[in-house]
């Protein structure tokens, strides 16, 4: 069958488990400029060698092979990508392929002031950043560095050039940030910023600091943050919908004091990998800066594409492997089988 402009249909992506897989998270580098104890193991980092990486040409060429498989939204993640050389002309290709409708990309936010007219030249408008407390030294304690001044500049930037939805990831931190998750739920209050509550996944080698602790639940975070209002849960009709389940904070003592409760410009999210798997709605698939395509975070089966890629293999051998990735996508996390151990880190596969 062909459309009315006499092409082709397209062949989509589905998964046994007749899920729809559209998007596609690229990890354009395994290299951080910060190392997160719940992200980086403790002690000596394995580096890709910078020939196992693929080439922005090879990660393009993939792009496009996905796109024209129906994948229609991308997120660009690392390590951190704006760590990789040539990241700009990268995103800017990247956002040229027809047919893809979403990019986006997730950052430490450490060097986004200085991507961050590009990023708007290119059209790049979702931002994702990762922010795990308000507090600078905490923020050394927990990234390795003294970055937190830089990265919130980035954030004030970004918000008045006008970048929408800007999503800040904090990684619940059991006895690290959990007494400050009212003041970073807050800033959904002030600011029309996603605050998006992850819960920390213990199974990619963290560092001592984190493992071993009891994961803080969605539920000991709606505790936290209880006290400043209440949540009301967004339309779930509204485009931007992931793995998260959104609210927006009412102001209880607007209420109170006779007003009428005052809507935030932001929202609250949860994203709750350990207590609410995400599975059934799971649309993802992953490139690793390595050039694997794995098909569930939570599982070590992944893909080579990169050995095809570089011996030659022609777009239609390309889109196999793809489809082949897609296929062996598992039904639940659990059937991934590793949660003590993912097979990989995390700052090698982008969260
Ligand atoms: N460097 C970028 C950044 O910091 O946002 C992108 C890579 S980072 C691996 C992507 C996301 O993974 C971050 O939002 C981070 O909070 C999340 N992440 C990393 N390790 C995690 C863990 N053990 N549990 C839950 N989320 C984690």
């Amino acid at each position: 069958m062909k459309d009315p402009n006499g092409r082709p249909p397209k062949r989509l992506l589905e998964d046994p488990y007749n899920r729809r897989i559209n998007y596609l998270r690229i990890s354009v580098t395994d290299r951080c400029n910060l190392r997160c104890i719940y992200c980086t193991p403790a002690g000596r980092i394995e580096k890709l060698a910078h020939g196992e990486i693929l080439s922005h040409e090879e990660n393009l060429r993939i792009a496009r092979t996905g796109v024209s498989l129906g994948i229609d939204k991308i997120r660009v993640t690392g390590g951190e990508p704006f760590v990789r050389k040539g990241i700009d002309s990268f995103l800017e290709k990247l956002a040229a392929i027809d047919g893809l409708r979403d990019l986006s990309l997730t950052t430490n936010g450490i060097l986004l002031s200085r991507h961050i007219d590009r990023l708007m030249d290119i059209g790049i408008r979702r931002l994702n950043i990762s922010l795990d407390t308000l507090n600078p030294e905490k923020y050394h304690r927990i990234t390795g560095q003294d970055g937190f001044d830089r990265v919130w500049r980035g954030i004030l930037t970004a918000m008045e050039k006008g970048f929408s939805p800007i999503k800040i990831n904090v990684v619940a931190l059991a006895g690290i940030n959990d007494d400050e998750l009212a003041d970073l739920a807050a800033l959904s209050l002030k600011y029309p910023l996603h605050v998006r509550f992850i819960e920390q996944m213990d199974c990619f080698g963290a560092a001592a600091q984190c493992a071993g602790r009891p994961a803080l639940t969605e539920t000991g975070i709606r505790k936290a943050i209880s006290g400043i209002g209440d949540l009301v849960a967004c339309d779930r009709s509204i485009p931007g919908n992931g793995p998260a389940s959104r609210f927006r904070i009412r102001q209880a003592f607007g209420e109170a004091a006779g007003g009428s409760p005052r809507k935030a410009p932001g929202e609250i999210g949860f994203i709750s990998p350990v207590s609410h798997h995400f599975c059934s709605r799971c649309n993802r698939l992953r490139l690793t800066a390595d050039g694997r395509l794995r098909s569930c975070l939570l599982s070590g089966a992944t893909i080579d594409i990169r050995g095809p890629l570089r011996s030659g293999a022609d777009d239609a051998e390309l889109a196999e492997i793809i489809v082949r990735a897609v296929e062996k996508k598992p039904r639940e996390q659990e059937e991934a089988g590793r949660k003590t151990d993912c097979g990989a880190k995390m700052y090698a596969i982008g969260g």
